[in-house]
């Protein structure tokens, strides 16, 4: 007999099926046992009575059982309203386990005391914690979303290209984390900030339309919400301005919402648009919450932040830094070479997508003429050498014709989070790491045998 799904069961009245999937929970009433089986759609009710009383007895929450049984309409008070399928359950004629199972550490079908077991316990057995509905309803909303936004991109001929992991520095201007190798004593590879390099390369090889979900890494202390590894939707564009990126952005997330989360609704069409100055002088924020009520948990108050300044003074360095990455064009090409503004006061072509008070996106138009991305070298005081040595492989790939380009990153683990209400991000990462970096379930990171360091080269400095 071919499996049934618990849901599927309400059209099904009077039918033999066989059902498997996980005990929810089980309570014994008199001479019947009822369990509610849970499976990949939900749950539904059956009921062992007679011979099948005693085995069912036995079952505990969590085992993995098999079930076969006749699907029977639950009349008048019967019905449970609150569950998709409480109008029928399954009177079982056969009971089979198909592995048992230890008492789970907290109660997997009580969504209130799971959500509140405490993060480091449900992360160390996210298996378990993703067994709720809850968390599986968030990795659909995830796939949906991933799905939607591909589909969208590739509808308007963009190319899906996946990019080096193992690779030299990225721009952003984060630490990254290293790999040593193994076959080159003492040289490393990085980890990529984001595909940024890889990106505008593909530009220079006449990709034109490119997007990849990337994954990102930073090294840099961990602050409650960031992640040492996160999700980006890439995308990078050639022949375009910024109006072409900030339109297309808008239509895909227009689209997003449409199809994925039609509950919601947009509380400006077209997305305002504010300049980096405007923002900070009028809700000193570059990524203002401009809903009209914030206890609708359905709004989504979308904003473009547009005309960022191109450099900014680091507080730590005591030097100009660029506000976005190197490769950022300023507004004005010519005024720029031609030094008539000072640095601190030029443009950039640079732009973020702020939701509800949060950065969701971020790009630029990035420069293609030698001449700006020298100043830019000369401004941030990278010596000819120093610019060779970095960017060495951009400035060749440059010089073999370059169309004008630009592109734009979404974060989608925020996305998804804001999509799917919740506040915190790792509620929307099917395992993410801790606010310190660690992996509870996996129990990264953690020390090597001496014969893998020694492979790779490398010897521990006692601290
Ligand atoms: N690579 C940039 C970032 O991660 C985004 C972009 O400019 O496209 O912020």
């Amino acid at each position: 007999m071919q499996r049934t799904l618990s849901t599927e069961t309400p059209k099904l009245v009077g039918q033999e099926v066989k059902l498997q999937g996980w005990v929810h929970n089980h309570r014994r009433l008199g001479k019947m046992v009822f369990i509610d089986l849970r499976d990949r759609s939900g749950l539904i009710q059956v009921l062992f009575m007679d011979a099948l009383a005693e085995p069912a007895n036995q079952i505990r929450p969590e085992y993995v059982v098999e079930i076969t049984g006749t699907v029977v309409e639950r009349k008048g008070k019967g019905a449970n309203p609150n569950l998709p399928t409480g109008s029928v359950e399954i009177h079982a004629s056969s009971l089979t386990v198909l592995s048992t199972a230890m008492t789970p550490p907290f109660e997997i079908n009580n969504e209130e005391k799971a959500a509140n077991a405490g993060e480091e316990l449900r992360l160390e057995y996210r298996y378990l914690d993703l067994r709720r509905p809850t968390m599986r309803q968030r990795l659909v909303l995830r796939s949906n979303i991933n799905a939607s936004l591909r589909n969208f991109l590739r509808g308007q001929d963009f190319v899906e290209v996946e990019t080096p992991i193992l690779t030299k520095g990225t721009p952003e201007g984060a630490r990254e984390y290293i790999v040593p190798s193994r076959n080159f004593p003492g040289k490393f590879y990085v980890l990529p900030q984001s595909p940024q390099q890889f990106k505008q390369l593909l530009m220079v090889g006449g990709v034109e339309r490119y997007f990849q979900i990337a994954r990102c890494f930073r090294d840099e202390d961990q602050r409650g919400d960031r992640q040492p590894e996160f999700t980006q939707l890439d995308i990078e564009m050639s022949f375009v301005d910024e109006e072409d990126l900030l339109d297309l952005a808008e239509k895909m997330i227009t689209n997003l919402v449409k199809e994925v989360v039609p509950d919601k609704h947009i509380s400006q069409s077209p997305f305002p648009r504010l300049t980096y100055a405007d923002a900070m002088a009028k809700y000193k924020s570059d990524k203002p919450d401009l809903r009209q009520d914030k206890n609708d948990p359905n709004e989504l108050a979308f904003c473009f932040i547009t005309d960022f300044p191109l450099f900014e003074m680091s507080e730590s360095e005591k030097r100009l830094v660029p506000v976005h990455h190197l490769f950022t064009s300023p507004k004005d090409t010519q005024v720029f070479t031609s030094g008539a503004t000072k640095p601190e006061d030029c443009i950039a072509k640079q732009y973020d997508l702020a939701l509800n008070g949060f950065e969701v996106a971020g790009g630029s138009i990035r420069i293609h003429e030698s001449v700006v991305q020298q100043k830019v070298f000369d401004i941030l005081g990278i010596p000819k050498d120093e610019a060779e040595l970095r960017f060495g492989h951009m400035l060749k790939a440059f010089s073999f014709g370059v169309p004008p380009h630009g592109g734009i990153a979404v974060g989608l683990d925020r996305l998804v989070a804001l999509l799917a209400g919740v506040e915190n991000i790792r509620e929307v990462i099917a395992m993410p790491k801790t606010g310190d970096g660690r992996d509870p379930l996996m129990g990264a990171p953690s020390t090597l045998p001496k014969q893998q360091l020694d492979d790779a080269h490398i010897q521990v400095k006692k601290e």
